[in-house]
């Protein structure tokens, strides 16, 4: 039998996995992801990702490995290295960890004994479960002292944020959030974490795209330690990198492996490089533009069909919508909208008087819309279509918003987002 004939794709392995694959293709075509965490990766970063680098074990830092045979793991990682230090200006970076949260955890044990106190955002008013939740392992590793939002302008009040630090005296303040729709200022951060004597530690793992494409100030000048996942808005696989002024660089790579993990994922590291190299392309720049500029035109378009916009609006990629004065839970907002085919998360909003499982917000987000192509005339389109999918969950109505969500996604299909194209001058 010739070779070529025993291999086999997943639909003749395995056709219960390849139907289930091929739902899901559908699902992602005909439905819009408003979700703010998700993306479209194009197919360079997706071909990268199911290459025969999986089949490598390559314990330990290119140079220095545990096994033989990785030369060519050496070399993926020490490109992707070199990629991340030039696109984000920083002395040393760690492309090993295999999501954000254990990326938090290995930056946590690197620079703190466990039981060392933290100061970090709520998770009820935007932060993220690893900075503090008592149910996640940092809760329960480190005494969690949180920060919150001021009541009226529903933005960070860095004089709270410094009277805390004052009063707590943590050994490390997290920066960085989960579902806060403005600007995060880092040099009142460093500032704060200088006057106690405190590390300063930046989890940009929702705006790492927009501060590489120039559209949110870095944290790396500020902080002693800038963690991030790859595969929001920076568009690249499921992963998470680490960067760090270079004398925390060694307390980082331990931390990392042997400290936490084992073998990295070599091609999800060669997946990361490709979404590196599309992010040094300056279309990255001009898609991380239109994210904002599409933010704020769903933002106004919503505003003016009677929702109230958290902090009154946004500066980055996601809208956090108080649905209180339409008198509907997130959950059932979510689920109305994705009747009609908008796939949003319900979300608390600071104050929120809802439990986490109603809440009274939608989280939406621009980055997968944009990655498809949808401009600010489309976002107009997009708010008619949510509240009116919210405000009239009728079969009809569903149905029409349905069917209108489904020809959007026919004008702007994945392909188009799908194919990066980079400047071969580089
Ligand atoms: C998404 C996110 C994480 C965790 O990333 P996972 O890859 O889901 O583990 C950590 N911190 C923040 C702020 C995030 O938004």
């Amino acid at each position: 039998m010739a070779i070529s004939s025993r291999v086999r794709d997943v639909a003749a392995v395995d056709p219960e996995v390849a139907r289930i694959l091929e739902a899901e293709e559908e699902r992602q075509r005909t439905t819009l992801a408003l979700i703010a965490s998700e993306n479209y990766a194009s197919v360079a970063v997706r071909q990268a990702m199911s290459s025969v680098l999986t089949n490598k074990y390559s314990e330990g830092y290119p140079g220095k490995r545990y096994y033989q045979g990785n030369r060519f793991a050496d070399e993926i990682e020490a490109l992707c290295i070199a990629r991340a230090k030039e696109l984000f200006g920083c002395e040393h970076a760690n492309v090993q960890p295999h999501a954000g949260s254990p990326a938090n955890m290995a930056a946590y044990l690197a620079l703190l004994e466990p039981g060392s106190t933290i100061l970090g955002m709520d998770l009820a008013q935007g932060g993220h479960l690893t900075h503090g939740s008592p149910v996640n392992f940092s809760g329960r590793l480190f005494r969690f002292v949180h920060y919150g939002v001021r009541r009226d302008t529903e933005r960070i009040d860095y004089d709270e944020v410094r009277a805390i630090a004052q009063r707590e005296q943590p050994r490390l303040i997290v920066a960085g959030a989960t579902a806060y729709p403005r600007l995060i200022d880092f040099a009142a951060f460093r500032s704060i974490a200088d006057e106690v004597g405190a590390l300063l530690m930046v989890d940009m793992a929702h705006i790492a795209g927009l501060v590489a494409g120039g559209v949110h100030p870095s944290p790396v000048p500020y902080a002693d330690v800038v963690t991030f996942t790859t595969h929001k808005t920076l568009r690249g696989p499921r992963g998470a990198m680490i960067l760090c002024k270079a004398q925390y660089a060694s307390a980082i790579d331990k931390a990392v492996f042997p400290g936490l993990q084992g073998g990295p994922f070599d091609h999800a590291i060669a997946a990361k490089a490709v979404a590196l190299r599309e992010a040094l392309d300056p279309a990255f720049r001009t898609y991380q533009q239109q994210v904002v500029r599409n933010a704020q035109a769903l933002g106004d378009a919503l505003a003016r069909r009677g929702l109230r916009l958290v902090s009154g609006g946004t500066d980055n990629h996601l809208l956090l919508v108080d649905l209180t004065p339409l008198g509907v839970t997130g959950a059932e907002a979510a689920t109305r909208a994705e009747a009609a085919g908008l796939v949003t998360n319900k979300n608390m909003i600071p104050f929120d008087t809802r439990k986490p499982t109603q809440t009274s917000g939608l989280r939406l987000g621009t980055p997968a819309m944009t990655t498809r192509g949808l401009g600010e005339a489309e976002m107009e389109q997009v708010a008619e279509l949510l509240v009116s999918a919210i405000t009239r969950p009728d079969p009809d109505n569903l149905a029409r918003c349905r069917a209108e969500v489904r020809a959007l996604c026919e004008r702007f299909p994945l392909e188009r987002g799908a194919i990066v194209v980079v400047d071969e001058e580089r």
